[in-house]
């Protein structure tokens, strides 16, 4: 059965559980249920034949109550304004639990990326930056990757955005070439921020790691990196998905060797293992699962057969409501997306302080300051989770809704 996506409503839902258990006055749920300002475009782009099309695009601005909006603009057909409102409320929430001084948004254009040559790609990104004029700056609204955006593209963006303003800002947008004021270590930030939480609760239960055996949904730059990462830690890596296939091999997987092949031949693949379909590789025998692609993967359809023990959530909005009870009523941990992925946006704000200072760090000073900050917020959420006996999921959003109320209470929003 096909499982209703609805992430704006799954949002709502949360927050109102949280909102609950906070006891917030009517004006702060307002704030928490309302993004400040949509920005909606019709994006006109000419294909690489001449023909011309409209592409829809959005930037959502849900809330600056702790700092400029922050969060990542993603290509992909699904990418409309429920899933980009959705995404922007969740930034907000993410900035806050590691936190950041930022408050949180979130862009897309609705198209297929895959379809589009890289001069299109090009074309289509400094359009939507034109059309988006007045919305970015470094102390207003700061782009970065997400789903099929790269640092190539923040490199356009960039570039069409400085023209416009006519000077140096690199610091309106992260997730850059490192040429242009990028940060080292940004491009694995993401899994390996995953990688400092999970070692954090691997440590405490007092678990062997040769023992482990991991499954990876997902070959993009977060998945990739966690299982490449996993790997190399001596976790055993038993199974890899990309967009069209999925792995299994429960004697392990080579992520490096499997990426390189990747890139050669364009496929997935690796002698021995077996191929397997989404809702198998989901399923599969593994302690830990490791969603790395798109939202509403663990429902009320999938949660049910799922065998780790551990979730760790390095795509956003991968479980849904009904997939959360099903792990809760279970007793599987499931470290949440705020959390587990929140190392990719703590090292965008390394980058902005870096571009800010025009001073830049080593890729050891990056990770030094990365890892005692994911530490810290997973020991702050699961010591809420076992204060107030409730999921780490909900921990994480009582820990970012205290933290966005207290900064709204201090502006007079009480
Ligand atoms: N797109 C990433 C996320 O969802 C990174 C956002 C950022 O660095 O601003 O967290």
């Amino acid at each position: 059965m096909h499982q209703e996506n609805k992430p704006f409503a799954f949002y709502l839902e949360r927050l109102a559980r949280t909102a609950e258990s906070l006891d917030l006055t009517p004006e702060q749920r307002t704030a928490l249920e309302t993004p400040n300002a949509v920005i909606e475009k019709e994006l006109s782009i000419v294909r690489d034949d001449g023909r011309k099309e409209t592409l829809r695009a959005y930037r959502v601005q849900f809330n600056n109550a702790r700092g400029p909006y922050k969060g990542g603009i993603r290509f992909h057909p699904g990418a409309d304004l429920d899933e980009v409102k959705a995404l922007a409320a969740a930034m907000a929430i993410k900035c806050a639990v590691v936190n950041v001084p930022f408050g949180g948004g979130k862009g897309g254009i609705q198209f297929d990326p895959k379809q589009y040559s890289t001069a299109e790609i090009e074309r289509i990104s400094r359009t939507f930056i034109r059309e988006m004029n007045g919305t970015f700056g470094i102390n207003k609204d700061i782009p970065a990757p997400d789903v099929y955006t790269t640092p190539q593209i923040m490199g356009y963006m960039l570039d069409e955005h400085e023209k416009m303003v006519g000077e140096s800002e690199p610091g309106m947008i992260t997730g850059k070439p490192i040429a242009l004021g990028g940060s080292l270590g940004r491009d694995t930030s993401t899994a390996q921020g995953g990688v400092y939480v999970l070692e954090e609760l691997v440590t405490m239960r007092g678990l062997d790691r040769e023992k482990l055996r991991v499954v990876v949904q997902g070959f993009g730059n977060a998945g990739y990196h966690a299982a490449s990462i996993l790997h190399e830690l001596g976790y055993r890596i038993v199974g890899l998905s990309d967009s069209k296939n999925a792995l299994l091999d429960p004697n392990g997987l080579d992520p490096i060797a499997i990426h390189r092949s990747k890139q050669e031949h364009g496929t997935l693949a690796s002698p021995g293992a077996r191929t397997v379909t989404n809702e198998e590789l989901l399923a599969a025998d593994c302690d830990i699962l490791i969603p790395a692609a798109l939202d509403n993967q663990l429902t009320a359809t999938t949660a049910p057969k799922v065998k780790a023990s551990i979730i760790l959530e390095l795509a956003n909005g991968p479980t849904s409501p009904e997939g959360d009870a099903i792990f809760e009523e279970r007793g599987i941990t499931v470290i949440p997306d705020v959390l587990a992925n929140a190392g990719g946006v703590a090292t965008s704000y390394f980058e902005w302080v870096q571009n800010r200072q025009q001073f830049y760090w080593t890729k050891e000073e990056v990770f030094e300051r990365l890892h005692p900050l994911m530490a810290n917020a997973f020991h702050a959420i699961w010591t809420t989770a076992k204060e107030k006996r409730t999921s780490l999921r909900e921990a994480a959003f009582v820990l970012g809704v205290e933290r966005i109320t207290t900064a709204l209470a201090a502006r007079g929003i009480k």
